[in-house]
């Protein structure tokens, strides 16, 4: 069977404007006008099509790209936020009340761990924190009142597969909803396709791909994205995280070379895990069989974008690191700092910048040592030169 094609998909969006233009017209208004004043009540109650009432709800530039969205991860709707954590935030509390129940990775991006972990409890609603790779501690965590399962594909920073298929079957057993964030695996994997409920995104790292923006992303089905901007009861309707429609306008247009970014990221992500392995630093990359989930995820991925353009490198302890990445900054390899999916390579010593609301007993359970370097690969067109300069600098420190 052809597994899905998410480029594919959403060249087949046409996108165009009113006035012909080949990208969609920004569309510049916060509230909109209609002919009849029946209109506009019925727009009220979500029974019309082609109406808008208010930005904070629907415009049309939020509209393209929540197409070319839903597109990509076959979903039947999308809606965009101002920032990743928005959608992740959004998402699970439209699930959950009073007296429900999370289950979650403990492997989950920072922010999202510490809404779980201290925010989401002011609200009465239980987390069991799980390593969601093991299957059976997600079903030992089950209860009747589970109402999420939540986890990331591609985990952050040990970079661990989940299994999505299985997941949803553990999820169907208490009717819960399986959220999936794949903001590390854009297009490489489809979520939804694979049977989870509702994909999340930070929009902020590869699918936007600049870094002059934080966005965010929710793909489902009609029902879920309608009820989170239902008027009366919707998550993101009253919180009101909406995303402007100029930063949609760019975010759109950048979605149509995702997959070439993605295939450059992988590719180059490959040769340095390669070649950091050859000279004795141990790469944790999925893309190399010795990965504990290289054959869960050739199973689960799409063709024809790789394996991603994260990796990990272990370098003990928190000085080595930070001693590594200034010299690699100073080298210009690349810069110091937070984020990923950039076109220039990012370094960050993860259990002290984006892991560090993970408790450190956490850390230790997840394998994260304090050492850890993650690099998020960029878009170097030679890959071998920006490879000498990092292998000069591990030797300049005597790292090898
Ligand atoms: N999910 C993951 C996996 C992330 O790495 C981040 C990073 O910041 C977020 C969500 C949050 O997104 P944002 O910063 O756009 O709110």
């Amino acid at each position: 069977m052809k597994k899905f094609d998410p480029a594919m998909a959403i060249n087949a969006v046409a996108n165009t404007s009113a006035e012909r233009g080949v990208n969609p017209s920004i569309n510049d208004s916060a509230t909109f006008c209609f002919p009849k004043g029946q209109l506009m009540t019925d727009t009220f109650h979500g029974e019309t099509q082609g109406y808008y009432l208010y930005s904070r709800h629907w415009n049309p530039s939020n509209f393209a790209l929540c197409n070319a969205l839903a597109a990509m991860e076959g979903t039947e709707a999308a809606w965009v936020t101002a920032s990743g954590m928005a959608a992740i935030t959004c998402a699970l509390m439209q699930c959950v009340g009073k007296g429900d129940h999370i289950i979650a990775s403990m492997t989950v991006y920072g922010g999202t761990f510490a809404f779980l972990d201290n925010y989401i409890k002011k609200f009465g609603v239980e987390v069991t924190f799980v390593d969601s790779t093991s299957l059976e501690e997600v079903e030992k965590a089950l209860l009747p009142n589970t109402k999420v399962i939540y986890t990331e594909t591609m985990s952050n920073p040990l970079l661990r597969i989940s299994d999505i298929g299985k997941l949803r079957k553990l999820a169907d057993r208490v009717g819960a909803k399986l959220i999936i964030d794949n903001t590390f695996s854009p297009m490489i994997f489809s979520p939804y396709v694979l049977g989870a409920h509702v994909v999340v995104y930070s929009m902020t790292k590869f699918i936007n791909g600049k870094n002059d923006c934080v966005a965010g992303a929710i793909c489902a089905d009609s029902d879920f994205i309608n009820s989170l901007i239902d008027v009366n009861n919707g998550t993101a309707m009253l919180l009101g995280p909406v995303l402007d429609s100029y930063r949609s306008t760019s975010i759109l247009k950048n979605l149509y070379d995702l997959h070439i970014r993605m295939q450059k990221h992988s590719q180059n992500a490959m040769y340095l895990a390669k070649r950091f392995n050859d000279i004795g630093i141990k790469a944790n990359y999925p893309g190399l069989e010795s990965h504990i989930d290289h054959k869960l995820m050739v199973e689960q991925m799409n063709d024809g974008f790789g394996f991603g353009g994260m990796i990990a490198i272990d370098l003990i302890t928190a000085e080595r690191a930070n001693l590594f990445m200034e010299k690699m900054q100073e080298k210009g390899v690349g810069y110091l700092a937070v984020s990923l999916g950039y076109f220039r390579t990012l370094f960050s010593c993860s259990g002290k910048s984006t892991s560090s609301e993970v408790p450190q007993e956490i850390q230790d359970q997840m394998g994260m040592s304090e050492g850890l370097v993650r690099y998020s690969v960029g878009l170097d067109n030679d890959m071998e030169a920006t490879f000498a300069i990092i292998e000069q600098v591990l030797k300049e420190l005597k790292y090898i």
